[in-house]
């Protein structure tokens, strides 16, 4: 089978959820191979062997790390060309995009993002337009590069004994044009991260305020959930940026996803719409969010929210 190489998301060795999503799409179109550049490999092999990478190029030359995407982008095209590799896997992340885009251009070849899933083929299937509008593309010469956007894919466990080699690549002078100067790692805190979240509690205009998102907090908490906002919320500094869920925010795809006084905008549903299973608790019973969702409670969310935080913290 011939070899789909899958560059490896990690922050500081821990490995990102999309990153076990396309080592699943890679073994359903081909061989597993993934491209781990920088340290704290030895921490995450098992993971990738569990999801099934049959090869680990290994990259951990600190130099690589040091310069912003350039380096991992003359990586993957010099591994693409020696290997032959049927496809390129990354992220559809802001850095996997970049990367994505610089690797089409040194193999002369075709880049497809924020693709959803890759049939037989290599036939993507993307969505655009914030969701409107599903289109199916494919690469017509050359190594196909897929920029593939975290969740669209259901990680399954397949273990291997991956072959690991060590690879390394000479940089140009272009590639070290832009030196990572400082990293900042977003704070965390106790709930899980957004976008890899298996439950997502949102919050929108009809919070009301930022002292009201406690309330979205507590539902969240009882069920071990990510915090995620609408725009309008966001943009009135109620609850931070970071955690604005739609087409300029994070797109996420949790088992459960529960829209508290959110409208259900165009612009929101490119973020949540692929969520398996959808709640939506709104006071008005003609808002657009009703037409997606599984399970529709009419209300007031003062009311409803803290009741249903009650009942879930009870059990
Ligand atoms: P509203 O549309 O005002 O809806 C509030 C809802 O709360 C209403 O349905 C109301 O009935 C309900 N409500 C009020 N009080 C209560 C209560 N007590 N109990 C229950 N329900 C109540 N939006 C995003 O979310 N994410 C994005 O990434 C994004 N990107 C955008 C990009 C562009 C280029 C543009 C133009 C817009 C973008 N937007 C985005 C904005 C989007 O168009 C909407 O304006 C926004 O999603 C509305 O947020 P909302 O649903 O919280 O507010």
């Amino acid at each position: 089978m011939s070899e789909i190489l899958v560059l490896v998301d990690h922050v500081d060795g821990e490995v990102k959820k999309v990153t076990l999503e396309l080592l699943t799409l890679a073994n359903r179109l081909g061989d597993a191979a993934a491209v781990w550049v920088g340290a704290g490999y030895e921490g995450s092999k098992e993971k990738l062997a569990e999801y099934g990478a049959k090869k680990v190029y290994l990259a951990a030359d600190e130099e690589l790390t040091s310069y912003v995407v350039a380096p991992k982008a003359a990586l993957l095209a010099q591994l693409a060309q020696d290997r032959g590799a049927a496809a390129v896997l990354v992220a559809a992340t802001g850095e996997g995009k970049e990367i994505a885009g610089r690797l089409a251009v040194k193999l002369g070849t075709g880049v497809l993002t924020d693709v959803v899933d890759v049939a037989e083929g290599f036939v993507a299937e993307h969505s655009i337009f914030g969701g409107a509008i599903v289109a199916h593309a494919k690469v017509k010469e050359g190594t196909p590069v897929i920029a593939v956007r975290p969740n669209s894919i259901a990680p399954e466990a397949a273990p291997a004994t991956p072959a690991e080699e060590q690879v390394s690549v000479a940089l140009s002078d272009t590639d070290k044009a832009a030196r990572i100067v400082e990293r900042v790692v977003e704070e965390k805190g106790e709930r899980p991260d957004l976008t890899e979240a298996a439950i997502v509690v949102s919050g929108g205009r009809g919070v009301g305020s930022a002292e009201n998102f406690k309330i979205i907090e507590g539902l969240a908490d009882s069920l071990g959930a990510a915090v995620g906002a609408s725009r309008a919320a966001t943009d009135a500094g109620w609850y931070p940026h970071q955690f604005q869920v739609g087409q300029t925010g994070k797109t996420v795809s949790p088992q459960l996803y529960i829209a508290a006084g959110i409208s259900g905008a165009i612009q929101h549903r490119a973020g949540m719409q692929t969520s398996k299973t959808i709640v939506a608790i709104n006071k008005d019973a003609e808002a657009p969010i009703f037409e997606l969702v599984d399970f529709g409670v009419v209300g007031d969310l003062f009311q409803i929210v803290p009741q249903l935080t009650e009942e879930i913290n009870k059990r």
